[in-house]
């Protein structure tokens, strides 16, 4: 099947005053309607700038697309027309952010944002747009809709916020949702309900799902692909089964070690040793070695490239045939 959105090599960087940043290098995702990647990594791994690159919000200064391209129904959008780009954005590709009451407007009803878009963007009449806004809310859950379409975003929870959010993003009905860490803000039962929704909603509208998130809890409940990234790289990718059955890099054997599961006593658990490297100081030769517990002398002056291992898998290790076959 053909991707509904393909990254290919994108790397961005961030001017500093203590010179430029990659923040994101070589990164290569394909997306899939009706799938679920999940975008894992430890924060300041790049996940995030990648979306937000995506969705062309780090198209001017302190940012640049250095490399690459984003390819979506026939378009690039690094080199696409402002008109393009604004055509795409929440009609072909939108986007959840972790904090829905800053993403919101205090000032206006959330059926009145809700409302806005749709005329604007889809010519609706003021009451065709109003209808549509509640019918958007009961589809996200939101009891008493019809009520509550003239609330105020501080009105409501958190997670009812989010559910908000997750309605404009839809409202469009993109082809593509991006769901930027969308649950951590939430207490647990409202981040499985909101996970369950996105879900539901991918089902019904056969939309392509990225799930960015640090949680492998939540990449085991939800997602059908996986993308590892740290240290702006991707470091591994493969199927979610697939990888929870048969890591080939070590850093996610470590997070899958680290993982808390009901089979397995708290003091078992196990975290992989020192904190991810900012951009400005990743260490030379593999990013992850001073954390690793397979590295070897090369890792310390050779980068590894990202390379194949088995159909659909693949892992930038030095070592990566040998953690795949256990034998690291
Ligand atoms: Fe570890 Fe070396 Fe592989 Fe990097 S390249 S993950 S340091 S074994
Ligand atoms: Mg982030």
């Amino acid at each position: 099947d053909e991707a509904a959105l393909s990254v290919r090599a994108l790397s961005v960087e961030f001017a500093t005053r203590e010179g430029p940043v990659r923040a994101v290098r070589d990164v290569a995702l394909d997306v899939y309607a009706g799938r679920t990647l999940a975008i894992l990594g430890e924060s300041g791994s790049g996940k995030s700038v990648t979306a937000l690159t995506i969705m062309g919000l780090l198209d001017s200064p302190p940012a640049r697309v250095t490399s690459g391209s984003i390819m979506f129904e026939g378009a690039d959008l690094v080199t696409a027309t402002e008109r393009t780009r604004m055509r795409v954005n929440g009609e072909g590709i939108a986007m959840v952010f972790q904090d829905a009451l800053s993403a919101l407007n205090p000032v206006y009803t959330v059926g009145n944002q809700i409302s806005e878009l749709l005329r604007v963007r889809r010519g609706l009449s003021r009451a065709a747009a109003r209808a549509q806004a509640i019918e958007l809310m009961e589809r996200v859950r939101i009891p008493a809709a019809a009520r509550r379409v003239d609330d105020y975003p501080h009105q409501f929870s958190g997670g009812m916020r989010q559910r908000i959010m997750i309605a404009l993003a839809v409202a469009l009905d993109p082809r593509v949702l991006i769901a930027d860490e969308p649950t951590t803000a939430l207490d647990v039962t409202v981040q499985a309900q909101i996970m369950e929704l996105l879900t539901e909603l991918r089902r019904e509208n056969g939309m392509g799902l990225v799930l960015i998130t640090h949680d492998l809890g939540v990449v085991a409940e939800v997602a059908d692909d996986v993308t590892v990234m740290y240290s702006g790289r991707i470091v591994e990718r493969g199927t979610v089964e697939e990888l929870f059955q048969r890591p080939a890099h070590p850093y996610t054997r470590g997070l899958l070690r680290s993982m808390p599961r009901p089979d397995r006593q708290d003091d078992e658990l196990w975290a992989i040793p020192g904190a991810p490297p900012s951009s400005l100081h990743a260490p030379g030769g593999c990013p992850f070695h001073p954390r690793c517990d397979a590295a070897v002398d090369r890792c310390r002056s050779d980068q590894p490239e990202f390379e194949l291992i088995a159909a659909g898998r693949g892992s930038a290790c030095h070592r990566s045939q040998e953690v795949f076959d256990g034998r690291a």
